[in-house]
């Protein structure tokens, strides 16, 4: 009979575990492009490469299990994940998406989509009625990040999963942040599940690569197809880094959340810290749909400075996390929004969306925690005290 055991006794203890012919601890990377056919009229599992391969197939199957799906797909880049699951549209279809939507996904519709005649609405997620009262009678796919960046905004899955249910639309959900160790959108009902596995499912800064999952045997049929024909599939030396990465993923998620956690309140309580995003944070406005629909808050967090000149010198004097685009690796990683995740958004409409000069992201690493304290102490001792802050 087969054993329960918790998700992070599974990242260890699966299928992959050790090589049926060699007994060897490690996921064999089989850099074959090609198969030979020993029959001339039935083929083996594997033909060519892009349609199927053994190291691939590894981790399709270890991130089908973990988010608990029935089949996993792995490609070349969170983007390319995305980009082939919106391949399931068609013209004339409409895809009802959160505001604080990642870049790249930004641009895939608004650039690319657009011009196949696939329609689009962003609108806050965060507010049922709103997504509500956008849904129309062509709205195929609702697509969902929670919590988003960078403001770690909290969708409600179930509550969207109930209105695309009712109005027989596709939910997608981007688990980036989450990962399947901190939350399970399949379980919620969502139909695919996409991830960038650059960030925190291979953690380490040192690749780049998509997965996306799903729970119905008919959209796996679907989405099989299309990794097929548009082909941006994951080479084999980075599906079997992603596997390395996956078996730390427990323990490197839970320190790096513990310490977000100390730093966001830490923060919360620096006077030059004008606000803490964190949902984590009793009084961030998704603490208590967080709470009830994934088991961690995770390890990014936004807070917001006066203005650009006080990001500039925090910026200028920290030292330890690097100040980079990207997040969820070993190594903590700074990053400002304004001039990298949304520099191609208009001053007016990224302001409107709160995401002010002042603003900064931190992706927490597995540094300790008191050091990173520390550094953030003297850091922000450079920073200017503002009358307005000071004043409070
Ligand atoms: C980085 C990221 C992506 C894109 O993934 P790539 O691997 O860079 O293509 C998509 N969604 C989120 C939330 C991300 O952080």
């Amino acid at each position: 009979m087969e054993q329960r055991v918790s998700f992070q006794t599974k990242l260890l203890h699966n299928k992959w575990k050790t090589d049926p012919q060699t007994g060897a601890v490690s996921v064999p990377i089989q850099h074959a492009s090609t198969f030979h056919q020993f029959d001339f009229d039935t083929f083996g599992k594997y033909d060519y490469s892009r349609s199927g391969n053994p190291t691939r197939e590894a981790l399709e199957e270890t991130i089908a299990a973990l988010e608990g799906g029935v089949r996993g797909f792995a490609f070349s880049s969170g983007m390319a994940a995305i980009s082939t699951a919106f391949l399931l549209l068609s013209k004339g279809d409409h895809v009802l998406v959160t505001e604080d939507v990642y870049g790249g996904t930004y641009r895939m519709i608004t650039e690319v989509l657009s011009r196949f005649g696939i329609e689009y609405t962003f609108v806050d997620m965060t507010d049922l009625h709103e997504v509500a009262s956008h849904i129309r009678p062509n709205t195929k796919v609702i697509y969902v990040e929670t919590p988003s960046n960078p403001l770690l905004k909290v969708t409600d899955i179930r509550g969207i999963v109930k209105l695309a249910k009712a109005n027989g639309c596709l939910t997608f959900l981007d688990n980036t942040f989450m990962t399947p160790a901190l939350q399970r959108p399949l379980d919620l009902g969502v139909d695919v599940v996409l991830h960038s596995a650059t960030k925190f499912l291979a953690g380490h800064s040192d690749v780049v690569a998509g997965l996306a999952v799903v729970k119905d045997e008919e959209l796996a049929k679907q989405l099989y197809k299309l990794q097929n024909a548009f082909g941006a599939v994951l080479g084999v030396q980075d599906a079997w880094l992603v596997l390395r990465g996956l078996k730390t993923l427990h323990v490197r998620l839970k320190q790096s959340s513990e310490s977000a956690f100390a730093i966001a309140r830490y923060l919360a309580s620096h006077p030059k810290v004008e606000e803490v995003f964190y949902p984590g944070l009793t009084h961030h406005p998704g603490h208590s749909v967080q709470r009830y629909q994934a088991s961690g808050f995770g390890a990014v967090l936004s807070f917001r400075l006066a203005d650009e000149e006080a990001a500039r010198t925090f910026v200028k004097h920290v030292r330890i996390p690097v100040f980079a685009v990207s997040l969820g690796a070993v190594e903590s990683i700074l990053s400002y929004p304004a001039k990298m995740s949304h520099a191609a958004m208009p001053k007016e409409e990224r302001e409107r969306r709160g995401i002010t000069d002042g603003l900064l992201r931190l992706s927490v690493g597995l540094e300790a925690t008191d050091d990173l304290i520390a550094d953030f102490e003297q850091a922000l001792s450079h920073v200017k005290e503002t009358p307005a802050v000071s004043a409070r």
